[in-house]
This record gives structure tokens, C-alpha cells and sequence, in this order.
């Protein structure tokens, strides 16, 4: 039995290291100590000064050489899709049970990829709603999911086929209703129009006014739950942000007709004022993304994120995980789209997890810090001067319990 093991059995577990990063940025401890009791971080702080406040039967794993920071967050993924170049017909076809095997799976990657919570952004009948449920009740290993249920979306709209149709606003508010009912955590909009539905809206294309995301909002806030639209067009950007949601997914300032980009400072600039998140939800394979739109338009994309930034929209990392491409094994290379864009390591970081942590209201997760969730990731090296130590996984635990086998 690993020290770490013996930790389950009600004692303290003291974690020792080189460094503790508590999440924001600059808040990094050198020889820093993390003291867990009870799946909760109770101190944290130099090593010496932990060590005094353990208790003399608690249990000590010494890191050397390596960082102890908050687990990471993704911000977007889709446990319910399978990455295969038929997910619209397998989504369908596949059967409860056996599809909430394939989401357990994708979860336990996730997890192992060091993100101990992620933001499910559209299932298939609330399936991710219980898959979070089983985690939560110990009967899956998994990282925390916050989940949105079936996508609100027009009928035969982007991702029709998961079950969230509706129009006018008696269905748009029985619909927000629903998903509250199921236990969605979020409600997510389908403001634009998407890539992998057969017959549906293009990309750039708005599919609600802005009234019907108004009510939309307006159902969602009575029922105290954030709104995430996903929203291509520059259009569908702007009706989402007047009509007060939470975050903007993907975020793309696509222009009509779908031929360029359209960024709108003063539509920007209200996002910045009002703290409405973008998350742009590109894949691990970033590289290979931006190859496929050839070099001009990278270019125009590289200048876009680093609008974006100077105008102080507060980015949030995701994948899209579960769509093709887009897998559940490598966020700490999906990360290192935000450095090449121009943000530094440290940046990077506080974005994967104190931001994040704050963007999907979660006020225990995010942070080392007393009295927050003992979900925390240990690597080796340094990875605030080089993003590819977040992939030297050492340990990852979750409610101080280690997962790693
Ligand atoms: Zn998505």
C-alpha cells in the first residue's frame, strides 16, 4: 500500500513539494506543504509551518522535484459523443445503458488527463446529469461534472437529435424548466448555428432572436441557474450578450455568409464590462486545426484571440471533447493554444482553474486554499515555465482520495 492509499482510513494526509501553486497567479508557495483532512485542504502554506500543524499520525507523500496545483477544468466537453465519424447516429442508436458506460470511460480519461471537473455542455436525456449523480455517490471514479442536459436548440436546429427542441416562449421556458427538473446545473443555448448536425442552420447563422434568449435567461435566472450559449456568428454573439448569458462557446465573430470574421469591439467590450466568459473550445490538436484553415486564416484567428484579450474578455479553456478530433486524453496540449496566442504558462494556469473555477460559479474547486475540495493534481517540474510538465503526472486526487493507479 502507497502512503497516499493509506490515507483513506480517516487520518491527515500532508502533501509535500518543491512547489505549491495555489491558483491565482504569483500565488505560488517554493518547498510548500498541502495538509488534507477529510477530502478538504485545511492548510496550506510552507512546508515547515504545515508540518507543525499535522497531526503526529497523519500520513506524508514528499513530492521532490515536482508541483502541486489545483486539478484542472475544461470548460467544454461532451461526454455522450464518441469522437467517431458516425457520433450524430451513435448518440442516437446507442442504448441507455451502454452509452453511460462509454461516458463513465471518457470521464475516468478526462480524470486521469488531470481534470478533476468538467462542464458537459450538451448529453443525450440528462445522461450526464446522472453520470455526475454516480460520481458524486462514490459508485464511478470521475472528475466533478457540472452538466447542462439536452442543448435548448430549435426544432431540427444544431443538435436537435439530443432532445432539446423548442420554439416560441412557452416551450423555450418548459424547456428550461425540464432540464432544471432532470438536475442541470447550467442550461446551454444553441444560439447559432453548429458543424455536425446533417440539415441544419450554418455556423454563422443565428437560430434565436434575441427576445427568445431573453426568455431563455430570464427562466434560467428563476430558477438561479447560468445560461452558456454557443454562438458562432457575430450576430448570435451579440443577441447572446445583450440577453445577459454567462458564457459565449466558441465565440468565432463569424461575419453572414460565414466568408470572414466580424469582431465588434463594442459588442466585446460588453462582454469585458459584464465578465460574460468565452470559451473557445478548441481541440488538443490545435496545430492540426489551424493547419486545415491554412495560414491566412490562422493568422486571423491568432489576431482574433489576441483581440479578444487586449479588449479583456476573460477566456476559459475547453475541447469539445466528443466531437471528431477532439479526444479526452490531452488537455495540457489543448492548453497550449492560449501561450501560442500570447498568454504566459502562469496565465494559462489561473485560467484552467481559478478562472474557470469562478466562470461555472463553483466556490470550492479551483484553488489550493482552506476549506476548498482536496482535488488537486501533482506534477513533475515546473509547469509554470513550461506547460508540458501539466503532462508528468504524478498523482491526481479527488476529494483527497488518489486516483492514479
Ligand atoms: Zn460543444
Amino acid at each position: 500500500m502507497t502512503p497516499m492509499e493509506q490515507a483513506g482510513d480517516g487520518r491527515q494526509l500532508l502533501i509535500t513539494a518543491s512547489q505549491v501553486l495555489r491558483g491565482p497567479r504569483g500565488e505560488q508557495i517554493r518547498d510548500g506543504a498541502v495538509l488534507v483532512e477529510a477530502g478538504t485542504i485545511v492548510v496550506v502554506g510552507p512546508r515547515r509551518t504545515v508540518e507543525q500543524q499535522a497531526q503526529p499520525t497523519a500520513v506524508h507523500s514528499d513530492y521532490p522535484g515536482c508541483t502541486v496545483l489545483p486539478g484542472l477544468i475544461n470548460c467544454h466537453v461532451h461526454l455522450a459523443f464518441d469522437g467517431g465519424p458516425d457520433l450524430v447516429s451513435t448518440v442516437r442508436e446507442t442504448p441507455d445503458d451502454a452509452l453511460l458506460d462509454g461516458m463513465a470511460k471518457r470521464a475516468r480519461q478526462l480524470l486521469y488527463s488531470g481534470v478533476t471537473t468538467v462542464r458537459d455542455l450538451g448529453d443525450r436525456d440528462g445522461l450526464a446529469i446522472h453520470l455526475r449523480d454516480r460520481v458524486n455517490r462514490g459508485k464511478e471514479i470521475g472528475p466533478r461534472i457540472v452538466a447542462a442536459g439536452p442543448p435548448i436548440t430549435p426544432p431540427r436546429g444544431h443538435c436537435w437529435f439530443l432532445g432539446g427542441e423548442a420554439e416560441g416562449e412557452q416551450q423555450l421556458r418548459q424547456r428550461v424548466q425540464h432540464n432544471a427538473d432532470m438536475g442541470a446545473d447550467v442550461i446551454k443555448v444553441m444560439a447559432s448555428g453548429g458543424q455536425i448536425t446533417p440539415n441544419s442552420p450554418p455556423m454563422w447563422q443565428t437560430q434565436f432572436t434575441e427576445n427568445d434568449l431573453k426568455i431563455v435567461v430570464d427562466q434560467a435566472s428563476r430558477l438561479r441557474l447560468p445560461v452558456a450559449a454557443h454562438a458562432h456568428g457575430t450576430h448570435a454573439i451579440q443577441a447572446a450578450v445583450n440577453a445577459g448569458v454567462a458564457t459565449i462557446e466558441h465565440c468565432t465573430w463569424l461575419q453572414d455568409g460565414g466568408g470572414g470574421y466580424d469582431t465588434q469591439d463594442a459588442v466585446a467590450r460588453t462582454m469585458a464590462e459584464r465578465g460574460i466568459y468565452a470559451c473557445v473550445a478548441w481541440p488538443p490538436d490545435w496545430q492540426g486545426f489551424m493547419a486545415r484553415l491554412g495560414a491566412e486564416r490562422a493568422d486571423m484567428v491568432v489576431n482574433r484571440f489576441q483581440w479578444m484579450a487586449r479588449v479583456g474578455i476573460p477566456l476559459i479553456p475547453g475541447t469539445d471533447a466528443g466531437l471528431p478530433r477532439s479526444g479526452f486524453t490531452d488537455f495540457a496540449e489543448a492548453l497550449k493554444l492560449y501561450t501560442h496566442v500570447g498568454y504566459t504558462a502562469d496565465q494559462v494556469i489561473e485560467m484552467a482553474t481559478t478562472t474557470s473555477a469562478q466562470a461555472l460559479g463553483l466556490n470550492r474547486v479551483g484553488q489550493i486554499t482552506a476549506g476548498h475540495s482536496a482535488d488537486i493534481l501533482i506534477v513533475e517540474g515546473d509547469p509554470t515555465t513550461n506547460l508540458d510538465s501539466l503532462s508528468q503526472r504524478q498523482e491526481i486526487l479527488m476529494r483527497g482520495i488518489p486516483t492514479m493507479k
